[in-house]
């Protein structure tokens, strides 16, 4: 929509002027009271990366040893079930190593436990948000060519 005024630049918004409500540009507006601003949404949302991220639960050890005495298995047992050292299943225990994903999955399956959280990182598109944009008739005619 072009300015109701003058008809040359697009509308900026909505301006009250002599007591009618007008479509005006930044140019003719300047002055007078705006009424509402057009406000030009995004088409698209903004390419947001987002991964899935596995990490081990705080408090693995506790988990791991509970669930071991559960199953009255000593630590070598386990160990061997996994096929891991006992002093690295001993470590994981009392947290003086955080195990891997793949042993933490091993250390799941052994002890029909929950050692994996899973979370979403999601970065920003590093672009700056614009929540009022003009839209010319050069941006449609550069965005046509861009398409094409
Ligand atoms: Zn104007």
């Amino acid at each position: 929509m072009d300015c109701e005024i003058c008809g040359r630049r697009p509308a900026y918004g909505e301006a009250l002027i002599e007591g009618a409500k007008l479509m005006v540009c930044k140019a003719c507006g300047k002055g007078a009271q705006m009424v509402a601003k057009r406000e030009v949404k995004k088409e698209s949302a903004p390419m947001e990366r987002s991964e899935e991220e596995e990490d081990v639960v705080e408090g693995w050890g506790r988990r791991i040893r509970e669930a071991r005495e559960r199953k009255g298995q000593s630590v070598e047992e386990l160990a061997k079930e996994i096929k891991e050292s006992a002093a690295y299943l001993q470590a994981i225990e009392a947290e003086r190593m955080k195990p891997t994903i793949k042993t933490a999955k091993k250390l799941e399956k052994a002890l029909g436990i929950t050692l994996i959280e899973k979370y979403v990182v999601s970065g920003g598109s590093g672009l700056e948000e614009k929540s009022f944009k003009e839209i010319t008739l050069e941006d449609l005619l550069e965005a046509q060519k861009k398409e094409g």
